[in-house]
């Protein structure tokens, strides 16, 4: 979330009273200036050309991460949270475009990189496990013929005992056997090829991991299995992890600190306890209770209305056709970011006025 007025963007700091764990993290200009920040995105805009106009798919997205920090950013489909996270890896297909912004990792700023550049750090500073291990893998090619293919791009390990003994080494920090290596895509399940991607995505130990719904497409019981093996294996090598997904309730087990995106912005930013237990954002709220809880075992409730449209979004507040708040103000001002407590930030005009929610914190029992 962006903040001309006042400079400032959101924060993806450790919860209050959370001990950082920063072993193993390599020497960063951010080391040197004595802080622990590992990215810094500031005022990130990519769009869309269309016949109506620039689809504005993000609009003025700040924040910090830190090292070691689990960042999950949460939102409807269309919200910007995956072309957020894309754009950080130059992966932004033409005709779209990042038309303003920078992202500093360690100091790098990865928008401002060559395509020779931005390719070297692909997977060896920033790595990302995606979407559908089903997609993404090569069905023609072995498990170690897709690993080899990295570390020949990146041209490690060249030595044949050495690699093979990483890859083995890779397969079972995530959980898997060396022999997988010698299997093809379709010889696994969806979870032993989604931990297939998480170790292709350590494979280079890189700062930052971008996992964007790596477990839309398992059943919970893989889910849960799949997260752990991806905690894990970031604990490992001190990575920072982007967590890009719909499901709050995953959020509230994974990160460290959530981020709620809507129509292209960041709406919302707050350590995890705090977002659950004081939700400031009228969205927020209603994503949050959409969530089912045994304790209340209250009815669901949706949220009305859909997406607005990013090539014409409603004027001031984007949610104020959805929003229950909304006042005759909402409509003419966009609200500006309001920090509420440490590393909690808002966009709403009315996010003091708004009591704590009741009910929110199932979710973290
Ligand atoms: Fe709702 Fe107004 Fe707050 Fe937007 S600014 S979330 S419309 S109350």
């Amino acid at each position: 979330m962006s903040d001309k007025r006042e400079g400032k963007g959101f924060a993806a700091g450790p919860p209050q009273g959370e001990i950082r764990t920063l072993g193993g993290q390599r020497s960063t200009r951010s080391d040197k200036r004595g802080g622990d920040i590992i990215l810094e995105v500031r005022d990130l805009h990519v769009e869309f050309p269309t016949a109506a106009g620039p689809a504005r798919a993000v609009d003025g997205v700040s924040f910090t991460l830190d090292k070691g920090m689990r960042l999950g950013l949460v939102g409807e489909s269309g919200s910007g949270k995956s072309t957020t996270v894309l754009a950080l890896m130059q992966l932004i297909k033409a005709p779209g475009r990042i038309s303003a912004g920078t992202a500093r990792l360690a100091g790098d700023d990865l928008l401002a990189m060559t395509a020779q550049q931005i390719r070297k750090a692909r997977f060896s500073r920033i790595a990302l496990v995606p979407q559908g291990a089903m997609n993404s893998l090569n069905p023609v090619l072995t498990v170690r013929a897709q690993i080899d293919d990295l570390l020949d791009a990146h041209q490690q390990k060249p030595d044949p005992k050495e690699r093979a003994s990483h890859v083995a080494s890779l397969l079972q920090r995530v959980g898997l056997a060396a022999t997988v290596a010698n299997q093809y895509p379709h010889q696994l399940s969806g979870g032993m090829k989604q931990r297939v991607c998480i170790a292709i995505a350590i494979a280079l130990s890189p700062q930052l991991i971008i996992a964007d719904e790596p477990t839309s497409a398992l059943d919970v019981i893989v889910q849960k299995q799949v997260m752990q093996t991806l905690i894990h294996a970031q604990k490992e090598i001190g990575a920072a992890i982007i967590l890009v997904g719909h499901d709050m309730g995953l959020m509230a087990q994974f990160a460290h600190v959530v981020g709620v995106m809507y129509a292209g912005r960041l709406v919302e930013i707050a350590p995890v306890k705090e977002i659950f237990a004081n939700p400031r954002h009228p969205y927020t709220r209603m994503l949050i209770s959409s969530l089912p809880s045994f304790a209340t075992r209250k009815v669901f409730r949706g949220i009305p209305g859909v997406a607005p449209s990013i090539v014409n979004p409603p004027s001031g507040c984007a949610f104020h056709p959805r929003c229950p708040r909304a006042e005759e103000r909402c409509a003419r001002e966009v609200p500006i970011d309001d920090v509420i407590s440490a590393g909690h930030h808002v966009r709403c005009h009315f996010a003091r006025e708004l009591a704590p929610a009741a009910d929110t914190g199932a979710a973290l029992a």
